[in-house]
């Protein structure tokens, strides 16, 4: 580990902070002047005032993604080219890793153990992964008559918009900006208000690794004023959506009532992580159970938040899992020993909150949690919070609380578990945990969900598609079925 990781309370005074957006190659404040204040949900005190875009920044980013896009330095670029490029990028985020790890963590409060050891590397690593991809994936001939050539190719589709969310806020850009920029298109960034700061830095970063001025842009802004004006934007071919599943019904809207542009949605979750009665080591499950709900202060969209157990080991695993729970006490997020930090602000406490109450009130009965903690920081902390339920139909069971939030749920025989593990309006991702290969499969195959992890909560990387059946999404991010939604094809036929 670097020696500068040692002490990083004493780097943030250090520190400076980008807050402008950038467009077409230059840091410039929004055209109104406004900026809104960032606040640090680890204490509460404000890191900086960022620019708060609006329906003009928008106008004049979209303007120059679509003239870098016309002239072509990046879409008409040697797919070598844009290799170097991605690769050099990736390559300057590893680089200035400890800063950007800080930045992840001042911002949105996750611990700095995993902004270094996840995040940032992750994020470098799929801008990297995508740029080694340019030169590798080929253009298709269809099989024909032989006086004819059926050619099908791929093209960039243009100006694409990138709308994230916060609670992986480089990682979730990074997934978008890849393929995206990787398959040539010119990108508009934004991210959420509550994370801006790593989206507008590596901007900086990209220009520095080479790419052309206009074909990354970043508007920091709020979502109903900027990431709506991108929705309804008349000249952007493509919005990439990861978020709600509220917001992602709206940009269905601001399409339909614009220009009818591609949209690709991640939305929420609510993950089932049924465990069978036949596992070989109940507690290595209950610490990944743990570790699956409470990891980022659950604030992720494949938490495995519905713990669906055979009654016959419930008590033994709740018991199990409340153990473990004490290892993810919220502590301070530049310590690197803490393994769960701050909720992301406080609204989402407050909402987190809220639902503790609703499932009280429901008939739950609370086993491990359940009150803020860590008061006295200014900040905005959670215990970790266990609910045995009676029921799927509950609120705590059926809805997204994005907190670090368990409900535990019983079930009597495979059939049961596939039911209630499906009785929900998302399919993001489950988990099952057995002994049993073909149990294991048929159930797999049985459950509604883009990726299912077997003996595992969150299994996999930048080489699998990822993405949600029912309203969990549309559309997969990830590996290079991720260049489906960021290219379209043409077919060109010759008559020889
Ligand atoms: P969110 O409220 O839906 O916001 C996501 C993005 O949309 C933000 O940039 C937000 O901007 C913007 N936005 C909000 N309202 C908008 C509107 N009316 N028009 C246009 N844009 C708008 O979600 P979040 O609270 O940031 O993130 C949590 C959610 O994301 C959870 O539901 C979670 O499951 C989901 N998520 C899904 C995945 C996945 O891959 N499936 C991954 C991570 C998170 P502002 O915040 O600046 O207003
Ligand atoms: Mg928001």
């Amino acid at each position: 580990m670097n020696s500068v990781a040692e002490d990083y309370r004493s780097q943030v005074s250090g520190l400076a902070y980008r807050n402008q957006a950038f467009i077409n190659g230059k840091y410039v404040p929004a055209a109104s002047g406004k900026t809104f204040d960032k606040v640090s949900p680890i204490n509460g005190r404000l890191l900086t005032a960022v620019a708060e875009c609006d329906r003009e920044d928008v106008e004049r980013a979209v303007g120059a993604a679509r003239a870098a896009f016309d002239k072509g330095a990046w879409s008409r670029a040697f797919p070598k080219k844009r290799k170097t490029v991605l690769v050099r990028l990736a390559e300057l985020m590893m680089k200035h890793r400890d800063e950007l790890s800080l930045l992840e963590t001042l911002d949105m409060g996750k611990p700095i153990a995993n902004s270094r050891s996840a995040d940032i590397p992750a994020s470098a690593h799929t801008i990297q992964w995508y740029g080694e991809a340019c030169d590798k994936v080929y253009d298709e001939l269809a099989p024909q008559r032989p006086d004819s050539i059926s050619m099908i190719t791929r093209e960039p589709l243009g100006v694409v918009a990138a709308v994230v969310p916060w609670n992986f806020p480089l990682l979730m850009a990074c997934w978008k900006i890849g393929p995206a920029l990787a398959a040539g298109n010119s990108v508009i960034l934004k991210p959420a208000e509550q994370s801006p700061l790593t989206a507008i830095r590596i901007a900086e970063l990209a220009a520095e690794a080479g790419l052309p001025e206009g074909v990354l842009n970043v508007l920091p802004g709020y979502g109903e004023t900027a990431g709506q004006a991108l929705g309804r934007h008349m000249d952007v071919d493509m919005v990439a959506f990861t978020g709600s599943t509220e917001v992602g019904k709206l940009f269905l809207r601001y399409s339909g009532e614009s220009n009818m542009k591609h949209i690709s949605l991640e939305c929420g979750g609510k993950s089932p992580n049924i465990v069978f009665a036949d596992v070989p080591d109940i507690d290595s499950v209950a610490k990944a159970a743990a570790a699956g709900v409470f990891y980022n202060s659950g604030q992720v969209c494949t938490a495995a938040t519905r713990l669906i157990v055979d009654e016959k080991i419930k008590d033994k695993l709740v018991d199990l899992v409340g153990r473990h729970a004490a290892e993810w006490a919220p502590g301070d997020p530049l310590d690197p020993k803490t393994a769960m930090g701050s909720m992301v602000d406080k609204s989402q406490m407050d909402r987190v909150l809220d639902y503790i109450e609703v499932g009280r009130r429901e008939g739950a009965k609370l086993a491990t949690g359940g009150r803020q903690a860590r008061q006295a920081t200014g900040g905005y902390y959670i215990e970790p919070t266990i609910f045995e339920a009676p029921s799927n139909a509950l609120r705590i069971a059926q809805e997204e609380i994005f907190g670090p939030v368990l409900t535990a749920l019983t079930f009597r025989s495979d059939e049961e578990a596939v039911k209630i593990a499906n009785d929900s309006i998302y399919g993001l991702q489950a988990n099952l945990w057995t002994r049993d290969i073909t149990r294991a499969h048929q159930i797999a195959r049985a459950l509604r969900a883009g990726t299912v992890n077997i003996n595992a909560t969150d299994g996999g990387d930048v080489t699998a598609p990822f993405g949600g059946y029912k309203q969990s999404g549309i559309g997969r991010d990830k590996s290079l079925h991720a260049f489906d939604k960021y290219t379209q094809l043409k077919h060109t036929f010759v008559q020889l």
